[in-house]
């Protein structure tokens, strides 16, 4: 198995048969115009990196960038009374993509208090159906699996158990007594099979191989219906190996032998948790770069959540938000058949592991001394170095 990647070549963009592909015209410049949300906790730290990162890219190759950054959670709560004005939903919905910072959701109030969980809010409504989660170890840097790993989770975004917004109306969690509490699950058909189309797509570019993750042996219903549809995908990619796994043994499996697994196809919140366990294990959380997308729009958002414990403090490594930025242009790249984009992506992703081979050159949680704005500037030197 090779784990090289200096000539890798990223490929981040779920059901290639359905996205909308505009063609680049040579002759008219495209602008692409990025809405930045910088959201809480270690967000605006994280978001003002990875701005910092876009910005050189985009003077070095001339990628055309524009943007446009708005508040939006806790600190847009005390203004407006809301964490996500709809005039801010607006413009994502214009944006050519979206650049998300991590939510403090947990601590949010009610919805009728304002209280809008950005993040799963703006997944429901422009259908960023696949929530792609890649983890690699990387040369020269510990990982804490017993095995090197290279794969992607493919995440499905929209269904599942997530109660705040599997419902059309009403949540998916409530209360008949106040000694008794229940959740619904949701899993349709069709978002099955988009998940799976797009985990197949993706495999066809890498190692050709799917592993469909679930829980079929206790969850009889739900579980059988996603497996039939991703089983029913796989005959359409003769070319793909695919086996099936429990999500318990997966679990061990990651800390295990993680070298084993190509494409990862899941449910919404088996994705979710085990995403986070194959990026610590790949290295750290902080490494944990993810896009959310459909067929129109694109979302780039870290893996990790809004670390409250270190906001503020130049501790947090901007990394993961850097690394889904550079998933965001690859998108970009491919939905406008213009190559810049994935030139830049790819700059970041080298750019990043030359860093992250030399121990002076990492944050707090890779063992290093960086804080936050010398780990970005000491990274930007790197791609300036190479976008000469
Ligand atoms: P977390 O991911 O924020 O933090 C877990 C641990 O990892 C903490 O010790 C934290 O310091 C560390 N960590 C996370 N990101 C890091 C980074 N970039 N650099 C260095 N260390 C990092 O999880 P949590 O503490 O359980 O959640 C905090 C808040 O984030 C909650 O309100 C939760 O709901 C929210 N959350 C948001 C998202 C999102 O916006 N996508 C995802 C998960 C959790």
């Amino acid at each position: 198995m090779v784990f090289t990647v200096a000539t890798r070549t990223l490929q981040y963009v779920p059901a290639l048969s359905k996205l909308t592909i505009e063609a680049h015209k040579k002759d008219v410049p495209q602008l692409m115009h990025l809405v930045i949300l910088s959201g809480d906790g270690i967000g605006p730290e994280i978001s003002a990196a990875t701005c910092e990162v876009l910005e050189l890219l985009n003077r070095r190759l001339s990628l055309g960038l524009t943007f446009e950054s708005h508040e939006i959670g806790l600190a847009r709560l005390k203004s407006e009374k809301t964490t996500f004005p709809p005039a801010v939903a607006e413009a994502c919905r214009r944006a050519d993509g979206i650049v998300l910072g991590p939510v403090s959701h947990a601590t949010y109030p009610s919805r009728a208090e304002g209280g809008i969980n950005v993040s799963g809010e703006l997944r429901i409504t422009l259908d960023l159906y696949a929530n792609i989660r890649p983890s690699r170890s990387r040369e020269g840097l510990p990982h804490w699996g017993r095995t090197p790993m290279d794969l992607i989770i493919v995440r499905e975004n929209t269904e599942g158990f997530y109660a705040d917004r599997n419902m059309y109306w009403g949540v998916g969690e409530f209360m008949p007594t106040p000694d008794m509490a229940l959740a619904v699950r949701k899993i349709t058909a069709a978002s099955s099979r988009r998940i799976a189309q797009a985990g197949f797509e993706l495999a066809k570019t890498r190692r050709k191989k799917v592993t469909a993750v679930h829980k079929a042996n206790v969850m009889k219903v739900t579980d059988a219906l996603f497996l039939r549809e991703v089983r029913s995908v796989a005959k359409h990619f003769p070319d793909i190996a695919y086996e099936e796994q429990l999500v318990d043994s997966m679990a061990a499996l990651l800390v295990r032998d993680a070298a084993r697994f190509d494409v990862v196809v899941t449910t919404n919140m088996f994705g979710d948790i085990l995403s986070d366990e194959a990026a610590e294990l790949s290295g750290s959380l902080g490494l944990a770069g993810s896009i959310n997308a459909g067929d129109t729009h694109c979302m780039a958002q870290a893996q990790h959540g809004s670390a409250p414990d270190i906001a503020g403090q130049d501790k947090a490594n901007p990394a993961s938000l850097i690394l889904s930025a550079g998933m965001l242009l690859d998108w970009l790249s491919r939905k406008h058949a213009d190559t810049r984009f994935a030139e830049a992506a790819k700059l970041i992703d080298e750019s990043l592991d030359a860093l992250l081979k030399d121990e002076s050159r990492r944050t707090a949680d890779l063992g290093g001394k960086l804080g936050t704005k010398a780990f970005t500037k000491a990274l930007s030197d790197e791609i300036a170095k190479r976008a000469r």
